[in-house]
Formats: C-alpha cells, sequence, structure tokens
C-alpha cells in the first residue's frame, strides 16, 4: 500500500511538526522567563496550582477574565496533547495485532520468520551493546563528573531528595523485571486476551506472531479471509493513523510548550557538561552508527541513501521528541517505516513494536554516561569488572524500560545499589531528566527504523515508494 494521502498541498508534514515544535519551545522558554508568580498576584490569583486545577479558593477570589483566559489556554493546550497522545495509544495495539498477524500468515513459512526473527534480536542487541559501551567510554573519558562543584551537589540533593526517594521505593518493585529470564517469561502471555486489554506490548506482539504462525498451517482457502480481515483492519488502522498526523504539528507544540516554561533553561546550572555528554553519546549514535550500518547493509542497491532514511522518518523522530515515548510513537513509526521508507508490512509490523520495548539504545548511552557520571560524582571508583557490569546493566534497562517517559531513570537505581553508588544521586539529574528524555527516545525510535530497514532489505522487502507518492 502507498502513501497517497492528498498531502501535497502546502508545506511537508514533518517541516509542520517542526515549526510546532520550535514555537512550543519558544512559546514556553518566554514564558518561563517572564511569567513569575507577580504575574499571577497581579491578576488576583494566589495559588496558581488550585486556580489551574480548578479548585476555587478564597486566595483565588479576585481572579479576573485575564486569568480565566489564561486558564483556558493552558487547559485547552493540555486537552490537544493529550487527545493526540490517547489517539495514538489507542490505536497501538491494534495496529500490532492486525499488521502482524497478517504479516505472518503472510510469509506462509515459519522459517522465513526465524530467520527474521534472529536477524532483528541479534541487531537490537547488538546496537544496545554499542550504545552502552559508547555511553560509559565517553563518561570516562570526558568524566562530567568532574565539572560538578561540592555545593552544587549538596544543593540540588537536599532541594530534590524526597523526589528521589519516591523514586528509590517504587525501584524496589521492579527490580526483578531486569532479570533476564523474568523478561523472556513475561514476554508469553498466559491469557491473551488480558494482555491485548492491558496493551502488554511485547505479550501483543508474541501472541500475533502465534495467531499468524498457526494460521499458515490451516489451508489456504480456509485461512485466506481470515487473513485478508487482518489485512483489511491493519490498513484502516493506518488510516487512522494519518488522520491523527494531521493533528501532530498542534500536539507537538501543546506538548512541548509546558516542559519548556516548566523547566527554563537554568536546568542546565552545573550539568551542562553532563548534558552535552549525553547528547554528544545520542547523536554519535544517530549519525555515525546508524548511517555507517546503513551504508554497509542497506546501501544503494535498495535505494535508499541515509538522507532518504531520515527524511522517512523525521515524523516519528519529531514525535518521540515531544512524547518521550516510543511506545506512544509506535503507529507513527511503522507508519513511516512502512510508507515512507518501503519496509514491507510484515517486517515493519514485526520490528518496530518489537523495537518499541526492547531496542532503547538512546536509553542504554544515558545510562552509560549517567552512570558513570555518578560513580565520578560520589567518588565510588569502579574497576574493570564493574565497568563491564555498566555495559550488562545498561543494556538489560534498555531492554526491560518500557517505552514511557523516564521509565529507565526507575531502573537505573537498581544499578546504582548494586555497584555502591548512592542512589538519591540521581536527584542531581532529574534537573535535565525530562531533556535527556526527550533526545534518547529520539534515538530509540531511530535504531528501530533503522533495523527494520535492514531486515526488509536482507530479505528483499524494502521497496522505496513511488516517488511523489510521499509527501
Ligand atoms: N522514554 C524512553 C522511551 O520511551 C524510555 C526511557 O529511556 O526512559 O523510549
Amino acid at each position: 500500500m502507498v502513501y497517497a494521502m492528498s498531502e501535497k498541498r502546502g508545506l511537508a508534514l514533518h517541516w509542520k511538526i517542526v515549526i510546532g515544535l520550535l514555537l512550543g519551545a519558544l512559546v514556553g522558554l518566554s514564558i518561563n522567563a517572564t511569567w513569575t508568580s507577580g504575574t499571577w498576584a497581579g491578576m488576583g490569583v494566589n495559588d496558581a496550582a488550585a486556580f489551574l486545577a480548578g479548585k476555587a479558593s478564597e486566595a483565588n477570589a479576585e481572579a479576573g477574565v485575564l486569568a480565566a483566559a489564561c486558564r483556558f489556554a493552558v487547559n485547552a493546550s493540555r486537552f490537544v496533547g493529550d487527545l493526540f497522545l490517547r489517539g495514538l495509544r489507542f490505536i497501538a495495539v491494534p495496529i500490532v495485532l492486525f499488521s502482524l498477524v497478517a504479516g505472518v500468515a503472510g510469509l506462509g513459512d515459519v522459517r522465513k520468520l526465524g530467520r527474521m526473527g534472529a536477524k532483528t534480536i541479534v541487531l537490537f542487541l547488538s546496537t544496545s551493546v554499542v550504545a552502552a559501551t559508547l555511553g560509559l567510554l565517553l563518561g570516562r573519558f570526558v568524566d562530567p563528573g568532574s565539572f560538578v562543584s561540592a555545593e552544587l551537589r549538596e544543593q540540588i540533593a537536599s532541594a530534590q531528595g524526597s523526589l528521589a526517594a519516591s523514586k528509590v521505593s517504587s525501584a524496589a518493585s521492579v527490580r526483578e523485571s531486569l532479570s533476564a529470564w523474568q523478561q523472556v517469561l513475561n514476554a508469553v502471555p498466559t491469557n491473551p486476551f488480558e494482555a491485548l486489554a492491558k496493551g502488554e506490548m511485547l505479550q501483543v506482539v508474541v501472541l500475533a506472531l502465534l495467531v499468524g504462525i498457526g494460521l499458515t498451517f490451516v489451508p489456504a482457502e480456509k485461512s485466506a479471509p481470515v487473513v485478508r480481515f487482518f489485512d483489511t483492519l491493519g490498513d484502516a488502522m493506518m488510516h487512522i493513523v494519518r488522520l491523527l498526523m494531521h493533528m501532530a504539528p498542534y500536539a507537538v507544540f501543546c506538548l512541548v510548550a509546558p516542559i519548556a516554561a516548566s523547566f527554563g533553561l537554568e536546568v542546565f546550572h552545573g550539568l551542562g557538561v553532563y548534558f552535552i555528554t549525553v547528547i554528544v553519546g545520542l547523536a554519535v549514535m544517530t549519525y555515525l552508527v546508524y548511517p555507517l550500518i546503513l551504508r554497509t547493509l542497506v546501501g544503494r542497491k535498495h535505494g535508499v541513501s541515509v538522507r532518504e532514511f531520515f527524511r522517512a522518518i523525521a515524523p516519528a523522530q519529531l514525535l518521540a521528541f515531544s512524547s518521550s515515548s516510543s511506545a506512544a510513537t509506535l503507529p507513527v513509526t511503522i507508519e513511516c517505516s512502512r510508507d515512507r521508507l518501503g519496509v514491507s508490512e510484515d517486517i515493519a509490523g514485526f520490528v518496530c513494536p518489537l523495537g518499541a520495548t526492547i531496542n532503547m539504545d538512546g536509553t542504554a548511552v544515558f545510562q552509560g554516561v549517567s552512570i558513570m557520571f555518578l560513580a565520578e560524582v560520589y567518588g565510588v571508583p569502579l574497576t574493570l569488572a564493574d565497568q563491564v557490569q555498566v555495559i550488562i546493566f545498561a543494556t538489560l534497562i534498555s531492554v526491560g524500560s518500557p517505552g514511557i517517559p523516564g521509565s529507565s531513570i526507575v531502573l537505573m537505581i537498581i544499578v546504582l545499589q548494586s555497584l555502591g553508588i548512592p542512589a538519591e544521586g540521581i536527584a542531581l539529574i532529574l534537573g535535565v531528566e525530562r531533556l535527556l528524555d526527550m533526545c534518547r527516545t529520539v534515538v530509540n525510535v531511530t535504531g528501530d527504523s533503522m533495523v527494520a530497514a535492514v531486515v526488509g532489505a536482507s530479505e528483499g522487502k524494502l521497496v522505496r515508494p513511488v516517488p511523489g507518492s510521499v509527501e
């Protein structure tokens, strides 16, 4: 199926999203710089949080029309952002189920699936190990921890200690999820309907694979209508994603503006070198490692240059940045890989959902740098064996973190504890965490599409869309 929406008039979608994102950041940063509690007080509001939540309190009795208009703007912006994310989440489970069942059943041969699965897992794991190692090496050699002054450490730790403590306590409950055995076991649903209802993506992938495999054993005259049924529904879901994408530029504005407004630029104070080190690691993955793999394993013979690859997946990257969630971005990652990049339905439907749950190279880079950073800040020496452990843990975390905002920071606490680094240390990085989350999610999603392209090319299932059919 070819991307055939009449989108050719006006600006291309990814540019509209870029504009939404930049405007959101600009508006948010201006609000951060100019809006103080005095601004609210000037409008008759003394308790802004209560006022925005719609709670009438004596303190806000004086609030006038201007304040009400501001509240309306804040609520409307939240509404648009949440509506968009809800739409994407709504689509994620059905899209994976329908397109994967149809794709696997369409393969007609279980051996092909095994080969495709093996390639995918090997690529996912090896890129994650590269990413974790890169993070560790950058953390070691740039040594961002040595740029943090003692006062800043204390100041931030005491100001955000309670926040860190709440994360520390929630870490205990996820400790067991880091065991490799448990991770594999958890992927197998005991009740397929529960997996669908709860939106357990890895379990939905396994379920769809099994149904697809089952269908290949049923005689074609019986299975064909069922496969067509799933295929048609998969296509219908894809059309809903495209409709939703019309909303993306506005939604991205609404998602980014409040983040920029609440963080501002002061969060970088004292953490600039650490922040830049993570960003350099993410950039190396995206602009050196992935292009190298693409050039070597896909190359021009499939008509996909590195530039075209990035152009095709730009909407998914921009959305990953705005939502900090590979799970929410998944429908768009599938759409971009399939219709804009040209990966076949079965491969995009298999690789992308699996990647959104187990392949997080950006997360692995972040973990590597952050653990080394905190070890330095707290003066905990790490032996070579410890450093190998950091790589293994960072890889496992990237496999085990769900694709939702901030998930990997919780798992990081376990690693810190096992290395003897005070877990409260995460308080130090919480200020910039959200921004780094936005950036690492871009890499996570890029890695998924890259593997989809490589596996697609190796199976002869990467066919560039007809020129002009993609905006
Ligand atoms: N937010 C990331 C994602 O969804 C996961 C993480 O690193 O926290 O891909």
